[in-house]
């Protein structure tokens, strides 16, 4: 269900019951390491690497595929801030990944690029 929620002086559509839109709101806790008025980076639960960060629009969009034109400012900040963090983690390098769709591997509909990092990644996948 989809609630509008006021957030300060704008109001952002909100999902109530999506994980991601919860650790938004703080009603779970994540380990942060980044927040500004549009996105969130925090620690991924379960890592694939030593270092595996989410980085999320706060804005709900089920995945990039359900972004639409309007989205499309939020989504030219997206690279930026996913480098911004990934500066300020003193990553020297990393891979960026972003699951559309359960036949991609996506679990939590809510848009999330994956950063990995802090060991030689397998060439396996790309
Ligand atoms: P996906 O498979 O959808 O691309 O990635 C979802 C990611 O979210 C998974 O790597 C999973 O470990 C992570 N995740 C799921 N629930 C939580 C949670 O409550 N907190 C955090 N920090 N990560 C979560
Ligand atoms: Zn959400």
């Amino acid at each position: 269900m989809r609630i509008l929620a006021s957030g300060g002086e704008k109001e952002k559509t909100m999902n109530q019951d999506c994980i991601f839109c919860r650790i938004v709101r703080g009603e779970i806790p994540s380990t942060k390491v980044y927040e500004d008025d549009s996105f969130l980076a925090f620690r991924d639960i379960r890592p694939a690497a030593p270092v595996h960060l989410l980085v999320i629009p706060k804005k709900h969009i089920d995945r990039l595929s359900a972004a639409e034109d309007g989205d499309a400012d939020l989504l030219g900040k997206f690279l930026p801030v996913i480098r911004h963090v990934a500066r300020e983690q003193e990553l020297e390098f990393y891979r960026l990944i972003i699951n559309d769709g359960a036949g991609a591997g996506q679990t939590v509909f809510h848009l999330h690029a994956h950063i990995l990092s802090g060991t030689r990644l397998s060439e396996k996948l790309l």
